[in-house]
């Protein structure tokens, strides 16, 4: 059976836009669609030749190959069914055209298949930095053996004997009220009205299987935990020739041994002596990514916080970093040398905190004596 160019059953010369291809097969897909044109057979066979060729010529890669090997391009695997094996592959397309007045139609829709939940662990520099992850996991695809199409490879897609290729069973029942008429979609091709003539052995003829993944994703720098990252048409295949749902993927960050964050801003306790809180120091603190001096101001009470701008994390929006801050922790030596013994046995003797009368330690005592 030799079959009409793709071109011709369009009436589109071979430089056609992909707009005016559209707009050729919008055209006289609406003209020969089998709901409007139910006394004439030969629309059906019409109709699908136009889908057909919509299908190779909206398609880039399909054109491309169809313009150097012509029908030649799609034979073998799926028997000259086609170049996917899947009449109603563009249904989406027809959906929104014909929806509206085939009053609901019986063949199923394509749906987009459910999302993929899954979480991975990120250290938390990963998460500061960004960083690619692979991660496996499993989804229901198409079928590697049969590329989804359903049938075992060599073998033929047929017209489905049960529904004579409408994919729905007419039924005509009579009783008191007369006749009526139900209709329902072909349980045999599952309302496709092809079937596979020798079903895939890897999948049973669904054209879907359980299929191992292995995606690279990137995670952005400043991720936190509770974040997702989506990527998109890695879930499950939908149903019907429907779109695959997407991998989401939760964020969970490992806590740091001294960092913690809030957002974007990176937090350190960092201790400090007596002698440096009274007299003021500069100390080097680590951040992410290097070191930082600090002048600690003489007189800093311990709990203090002090902030070195843009020394945190990226914004995981827009450009620019969160600041590091410092929370100044005084700690008390709990092992003496003789020196500082002796030191600081000088100190209780002369020290008078007292003296200052804005020094929280004064308005304690006072507090303490009543002499509020
Ligand atoms: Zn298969
Ligand atoms: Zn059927």
């Amino acid at each position: 059976m030799s079959k009409k160019d793709y071109y011709d059953i369009l009436g589109v010369d071979k430089n056609a836009s992909k707009d005016d291809i559209k707009k050729a097969f919008r055209q006289r897909a609406k003209k020969y669609h089998p709901d409007l044109n139910k006394d004439d057979p030969q629309a059906e066979e019409k109709f699908k030749e136009i889908n057909e060729a919509y299908q190779v010529l909206s398609d880039d890669e399909a054109r491309a190959k169809y313009d150097r090997f012509g029908h030649a391009a799609f034979e073998g695997a799926t028997g000259g069914a086609g170049p996917f094996g899947d009449f109603f592959g563009d249904f989406s397309d027809l959906f929104d055209i014909f929806g509206s007045f085939t009053g609901g139609s019986t063949r199923r829709s394509p749906t987009k298949g459910p999302d993929i939940s899954t979480t991975i662990d990120l250290t938390f520099e990963e998460a500061a930095f960004g960083t690619s992850k692979k991660i496996k996991y499993k989804r229901v695809t198409d079928c590697p053996k049969c590329n989804g199409n359903g049938a075992e490879p060599g073998t033929p897609i047929v017209q489905c004997p049960d529904c004579g290729g409408t994919g729905q069973i007419r039924q005509e029942v009579s009783s008191i009220f007369g006749r009526s008429v139900t209709v329902r979609p072909c349980p045999n091709c599952r309302g496709d009205g092809r079937i596979a003539k020798t079903p895939c052995s890897n999948c049973r003829g669904e054209g879907r299987t359980y299929v191992d993944e292995e995606i690279e994703l990137d995670i952005p720098a400043g991720i936190d935990t509770g974040n997702k990252v989506i990527a998109r048409g890695k879930g499950t295949k939908g149903e019907y020739g429907g779109p695959h749902g997407d991998l989401i993927v939760n964020i969970r960050v490992r806590p740091h041994e001294y960092f913690k964050r809030d957002g974007a801003d990176l937090l350190l306790e960092v201790p400090i002596t007596f002698a440096q809180a009274a007299l003021g120091d500069e100390i080097e603190v680590r951040t992410l990514d290097g070191i930082e001096t600090y002048k600690i101001p003489s007189g800093i009470q311990s709990g203090e916080t002090r902030r070195i701008r843009g020394k945190g994390l990226p914004f995981l929006k827009g450009a620019g970093k969160g600041d590091l801050v410092l929370t100044v922790k005084v700690v008390t030596p709990s092992k003496l040398s003789n020196r500082e013994r002796e030191l600081f046995g000088e100190l209780l003797k002369i020290q008078n905190p007292d003296a200052d009368p804005r020094s929280p330690f004064r308005k304690f005592q006072d507090w303490l004596k009543g002499k509020d």
